[in-house]
């Protein structure tokens, strides 16, 4: 069984500024450490569906998104072409159809591995999703694509109960947001604090579907492996899901330079084999994997091959 890479040129298309760390380059770093990995299957992103996103984000949030896309226009400079939603999250001309196939890969990769196509699968789009709430673009992102693949699961697939795993640096304010008064779906996120935005302690847990596992600034291998071993994973194990997502960032790299974590590319191999092994006996392997941070191009880069390599192993 085959590990899917699901990408589009379209998600190369979103500009937030030439000085934005979220920049297209990120893709092309991932794509070209994990394209020669063996065992892999590149596949194409379609876009996501009006019905797959309403789902999770209200039709006129959409609208309002979509009337403050700028044009493209060559007669202006690309400065003038980029709206600022907030003082990190921008639209250019292009960036709806980039946000459109992140949330279609995490889709489409729900298709694939209920048809039996696919063991598993990571998504390698932009821009990231986890920050977005039902009705809020936030922290570089627009549409929540971890949601939107979970709600697909559960609609058009029979999956009953759905764990969303969460290891990007950043919390996953959004996707808590969305999910944080349904029983039927996990949400396990670790994250530094304090760091943006500003939520993620251990006092917020939802209905009881809620885990957080907060990291001091400073924290690397051992403090995070304790924190899943002996928190998140078995609270993975115990709510044995139908499906399980990953909204996998990569910026608690010690290279990256937003936050203060010092992950290696081993921890991210770990953590993978992890949640891949915990996936095999709750649900048959079913782990779609969703690209959400990482900032530096070389860590990025080698930190996402370990994952896809523990993704096949
Ligand atoms: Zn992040």
């Amino acid at each position: 069984m085959k590990t899917l890479v699901i990408h589009h040129d379209d998600c190369l298309r979103h500009d937030p500024g030439p000085r934005h760390a979220e920049r297209a380059e990120r893709i092309g770093a991932v794509l070209k450490a994990v394209s020669g990995v063996p065992g892999i299957e590149l596949l194409p992103a379609p876009k996501a569906t009006p019905e797959q996103l309403q789902r999770v984000h209200p039709a006129d949030y959409w609208e309002r998104l979509c009337s403050l896309e700028p044009e493209p226009n060559p007669a202006v400079g690309p400065a003038s072409e980029r709206v600022a939603l907030d003082p990190d999250t921008w639209l250019s001309p292009g960036s709806l159809n980039a946000a459109l196939r992140g949330s279609g890969a995490a889709c489409f990769a729900v298709d694939q591995i209920y048809a039996g196509r696919a063991r598993n699968a990571f998504c390698v789009t932009r821009p990231p999703g986890h920050h977005a709430g039902a009705a809020s673009a936030m922290g570089f992102c627009l549409l929540n694509h971890v949601a939107v693949a979970a709600r697909h699961a559960q609609a058009g697939h029979g999956a009953r109960r759905v764990a969303i795993l969460d290891f990007d640096v950043h919390h996953g304010n959004g996707t808590q947001a969305i999910f944080e008064n349904d029983a039927q779906v996990l949400y396990v996120s670790s994250h530094q604090v304090p760091l943006y935005p500003g939520t993620g302690f251990a006092a917020e847990t939802g209905c009881g579907n809620v885990l957080n596992l907060p990291l001091a600034p400073g924290s690397g291998s051992a403090d995070f492996r304790r924190a899943w071993l002996q928190r998140g994973l078995p609270e993975l194990e115990r709510f044995a899901p139908d499906l399980v997502i990953v909204s996998a960032g990569f910026d608690a790299h010690q290279r990256d330079p937003l936050a203060q974590l010092e992950l290696q590319d081993a921890d991210y191999a770990w953590i993978t084999a992890e949640i891949r092994a915990l996936a095999e006996a709750a649900c048959g392997g079913r782990l779609v994997s969703v690209l959400e941070g990482g900032y530096d191009l070389d860590a990025l880069a080698s930190a996402s091959a370990a994952h896809v390599q523990a993704l096949i192993a």
